[in-house]
């Protein structure tokens, strides 16, 4: 089973609570720089840092 916690966080946003999708950073670039994502992989842009999704 897929942790979906790991790709959404929830937010409060005018009292409701709403799931927003977490977009994965890239680990070299650091914070602010998110990886691409792509059907099979995610990918950073910046460095080519590449991370293959986990089959579920
Ligand atoms: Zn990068």
């Amino acid at each position: 089973m897929a942790a979906i916690h790991e790709f959404y966080e929830l937010v409060k946003e005018k009292g409701k609570v709403k799931a927003r999708r977490k977009r994965k950073m890239c680990p070299r670039c650091g914070a602010g720089v998110f990886l691409a994502e792509h059907k099979d992989r995610y990918s950073c842009g910046k460095c080519g840092y590449t991370e293959f999704r986990k089959k579920s």
